[in-house]
């Protein structure tokens, strides 16, 4: 794996920056503000994205704030410039999703993504601009997707791993009705500085009660158990090294207002002295595709390709991990090119040793 693609296997879309939640974790900037992506950056970004999608799998994910919050009549003028083989998703806190929100939904084939951290116990950081807790309106949006059969996604965050919680969320989301479940454990990133070191032995004691979970009953496709099986299973077969792509994908994040801003979307809405608003070009400006073929030129992407070699060199991990995110070296360490985070070692050393220690304490005896 070695730079940057120049095609991308999806694209985040900003359709608004505003969130009706103020989750107290939660990175965003701009989230009590509702600046709204033109249609005409909807059109610059479908200009480049329908090509791609003629010669394969494409999709468009609608990330905000809370897209939703931009309203259906806003977002089916956003979709309308994409081609019928671009597959739409969204990210949602659900709060919003009603009757009309779903044959939305249904209409235009949209895949949604919920985010729910577990019971309501768990769910006191989510909360309303007024500090009250989402959850009952969280649980009536997934109710609404339930009712018109709609297939949906889960993202829980974790904040603090402790036994028993891994058990505990995997039987909810087995309740609740998911078919995929992604888990981050907290970020520290954008505007939320709690820290996020923690305890090594309880993240890889979460990770491996969480494989023993989905074992008993391995209905839901668990994102990051999936992806580490993976992996083990190329390291046996000796195939480890074909894993990671070839290039990085830029996963480029549009933001509102139409500029592009590579590999983080945790990084649009934010400037910095040495790496300005981190942004490759604008869409209104410059052709999506074009701007990727020079992404590899921002300054501060080649200082994380420099960070991504040195993880090569010095992490046994990487093969796994190929070298993890931009946003959570600037956030954490305050430059692109440094190596081991708080976010790889919970999210990735800790998930594949957590993953190992399943299978130590489950081998069979010896013949
Ligand atoms: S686990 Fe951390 S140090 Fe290792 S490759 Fe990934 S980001 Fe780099």
């Amino acid at each position: 794996m070695r730079g940057i693609a120049a095609v991308p296997s999806y694209v985040v879309m900003q359709p608004t920056t505003l969130c009706n939640l103020d989750c107290v974790y939660c990175y965003l900037p701009l989230r009590a503000a509702d600046r709204r992506m033109p249609l005409t950056v909807a059109e610059a970004v479908a200009a480049s994205v329908n090509p791609w999608a003629a010669s394969g799998r494409f999709s468009v994910v609608w990330h905000g704030g809370e897209p939703l919050a931009a309203g259906r009549e806003h977002l089916a003028a956003l979709l309308a410039p994409f081609g019928p083989a671009v597959e739409h998703h969204v990210q949602t806190n659900a709060t919003l999703i009603d009757d009309a929100w779903c044959a939305f939904f249904a209409k235009h084939g949209i895949r949604v993504s919920v985010s729910v951290d577990g019971p309501r116990a768990r769910n006191g950081e989510r909360v309303t601009r007024g500090g009250r807790p989402a959850y009952d309106r969280i649980l009536a949006g997934v109710a609404a997707l339930r009712r018109h059969g709609l297939p949906f996604s889960a993202l829980a965050v974790v904040s603090r791993p402790e036994p028993g919680l891994a058990t505990e969320l995997y039987d909810y989301f087995l309740d609740l009705g998911c078919d995929v479940l992604g888990i981050n454990i907290e970020e520290t990133e954008g505007v939320n500085t709690r820290t996020n070191a923690r305890d090594a032995a309880a993240v890889t004691g979460f990770w491996a009660e969480l494989v023993g979970a989905w074992r008993r009953d391995p209905r839901i496709h668990l994102r990051e158990i999936e992806w580490s099986l993976r992996y083990a299973g190329a390291v046996l077969a000796g195939t480890a090294d074909d894993l990671l792509p070839r290039q990085l994908d830029p996963i480029p994040t549009v933001s509102h207002d139409g500029s592009v801003v590579v590999l983080s979307p945790e990084l649009a809405g934010f400037t910095d002295p040495r790496y300005g608003d981190f942004s490759s070009g604008n869409v209104l400006t410059a052709p999506l595709a074009e701007i990727l073929a020079g992404a590899g030129r921002t300054p501060w992407v080649g200082e994380f390709l420099t960070g991504v070699e040195a993880c090569r060199s010095s992490c046994p991990y990487f093969g796994f991990c190929g070298g993890g995110h931009a946003a959570n070296r600037y956030f954490e360490l305050g430059r692109f090119d440094g190596t081991e985070t708080e976010h790889c070692r919970n999210s990735k050393i800790r998930l594949l040793e957590g993953v190992l220690e399943h299978a130590r304490d489950h081998e069979s005896p010896a013949a």
